[in-house]
């Protein structure tokens, strides 16, 4: 994911003397934006394909500065991985999902049927103590750990698969589901599929968003679906924004689909009211 963020270009910012001088101040602000606690987590569902109830919830960070108005995480998440930012970032994440989902509960008197997926980085892979983040999120909650979903990329086993393979298996431990994340967009062999105990399958959007009219974009998620069912791993599609497509995976066996056509991520309270729309019974 790193090496994905340092190849894309710089946006053209007319106001900033410099792109890397953007890059600076949104370090430095976000450092006191993180202490002030001013960033939020939004909730994404994910739709089980052939119920159509809500399988799930994305949590994915946001942050509206006071002066720059909403800055993209494709644009702060890697500052706050360059600066190290992202352990702080990781921790507030882990332990502001397990609270939203224990108030889901709560507002709910019951379990939710529902799990909350948790990006994790690179950097936090290869820095932090994930076992113990995860860990304390569930001990202060009182969450089940199979209420998480940890979403990991390529390129936190890439450079350590040792390393990898003892946080995945902390992480199932701890009865966490794992979850790849981008699948397709990495560099890892597939050997490691076979290997790490990774339980969901994440197609990336950029194969999905293609399928409408790109022969082989939907050839490449027919391979990705029937290896997940070679290997005994469920699958999620990501950048569902049409009902054909959600037809389509459907059709192909997908298990689940989040995207614009189902929902934008939401606030936690819109998230709860939409998991009440779909519910079956
Ligand atoms: P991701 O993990 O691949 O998350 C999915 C992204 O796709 C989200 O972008 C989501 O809003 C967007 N998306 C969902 N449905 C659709 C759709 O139908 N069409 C399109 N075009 N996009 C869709 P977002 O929220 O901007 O986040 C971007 C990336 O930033 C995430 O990609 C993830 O890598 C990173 N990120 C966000 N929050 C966190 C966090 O708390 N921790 C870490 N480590 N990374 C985060
Ligand atoms: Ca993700
Ligand atoms: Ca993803
Ligand atoms: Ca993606």
């Amino acid at each position: 994911k790193q090496a994905k963020a340092a190849g894309k270009p710089q946006v053209y910012e007319p106001r900033e003397a410099s792109a890397a001088r953007r890059r600076f101040s949104i370090e430095t602000e976000l450092r006191r934006a993180l202490d002030k606690d001013q960033l939020r987590l939004f909730y994404q569902p994910l739709i089980n394909l052939k119920s159509g109830e809500v399988a799930g919830f994305e949590a994915l960070a946001r942050w509206t500065h006071e002066d720059r108005g909403e800055i993209s995480p494709t644009e702060f998440i890697p500052v706050a991985e360059e600066s190290g930012l992202i352990l702080q970032l990781g921790r507030w994440a882990m332990d502001r999902a397990a609270q939203t989902v224990a108030e889901w509960d709560r507002q709910a008197g019951e379990p939710l049927p529902v799990y909350v997926g948790v990006n994790l980085s690179a950097i936090q892979v290869a820095r932090d103590n994930i076992a113990e983040v995860v860990e304390s999120a569930l001990r202060s909650t009182g969450l089940a750990g199979n209420r998480l979903t940890l979403e990991l990329t390529e390129s936190s086993i890439v450079q350590d698969p040792g390393r990898a393979m003892r946080v995945f298996e902390a992480l199932k431990a701890l009865d966490a589901t794992v979850a790849m994340d981008d699948f397709g967009t990495g560099y890892s062999s597939l050997a490691y599929l076979q290997r790490l105990p990774i339980d969901v399958l994440k197609i990336d959007k950029s194969f999905v968003t293609g399928m409408m009219r790109d022969p082989d974009a939907v050839a490449i998620v027919r391979a990705v679906l029937s290896l997940a069912d070679a290997l005994g791993m469920s699958t999620t599609a990501e950048g569902v924004e049409t009902v054909e497509l959600a037809t389509t995976l459907a059709t192909l066996g997908c298990a689940s689909g989040q995207g614009y056509y189902f929902a934008r991520p939401l606030e936690a309270d819109a998230a709860l009211e939409y998991w009440k729309g779909r519910r079956k019974k």
